[in-house]
């Protein structure tokens, strides 16, 4: 179990064919305002992937856009509305197809309005992250071993609760609906980027 610190971009060829799992560190909430800082991906092997963006960056990143892209790959998220809006106002790609932990938990967990990464890793799985770096400063030069470690577990349960929640979906018939939720979350994140962040266009008002 390794975690791989990058910058700038992916290497080629590091990762096993199949879903990705990724996340996101950025400045702050405001996408348009709080750059990203740091992507982190995993292809459901022991080892994790971070890939840190300078100030200034460029954001050209060929390889992990490449994979970010690529319609073939399912992206696993945990709220992907984040992530997405992020990936694709700095890396200019949408990292589509995707499956939400965040929205599949909604969906079946019903008996619980407690849907943070730390309590579905906790209840569906048996282990325990920490979430002490959450709000950290993910902009620095260096990122503390702390910071790399919490990163890592962001994208390290992903694939193993995926199957967990598509048995779930799959036992209470809300798999169909789930998946139609998943496909509209690029316009979800395109709505947020446009200035509808904090308006439900479906509720009547
Ligand atoms: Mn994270």
């Amino acid at each position: 179990m390794t975690v791989h610190f990058h910058e700038e971009d992916l290497p080629a060829g590091v990762l096993a064919d199949g879903p990705v799992a990724v996340d996101t560190e950025t400045m702050g909430l405001v996408t348009r305002r709080d750059r990203l800082c740091v992507v982190q991906i995993s292809d459901g092997g022991p080892d994790e992937h971070l890939v840190r963006f300078n100030p200034g960056s460029s954001y050209d990143a060929p390889n992990l856009k490449a994979v970010l892209a690529d319609p073939n790959r399912i992206k696993l998220y945990h709220f992907a509305r984040f992530d997405l809006a992020a990936i694709e106002y700095y890396l200019g790609v949408m990292a589509a197809p995707v499956f939400c932990t965040k929205i599949a938990s909604k969906l079946v967990r019903t008996y619980t309005d407690r849907h943070g990464l730390k309590n579905l890793v906790d209840e569906l799985l048996g282990e325990s992250i920490s979430k002490q770096q959450q709000s950290s400063d993910w902009g620095g030069p260096v990122l503390s071993d702390a910071q790399r470690d919490y990163a890592a577990s962001d994208v390290r349960f992903l694939h193993r609760m995926r199957d967990e929640l598509i048995l779930r979906l799959e036992r209470e018939g809300r798999m169909e609906m789930a998946q139609a939720c998943f496909d509209f979350l690029p316009t979800r994140s395109r709505l947020d980027i446009a200035g509808w962040e904090d308006r439900d266009i479906f509720s009547h008002e």
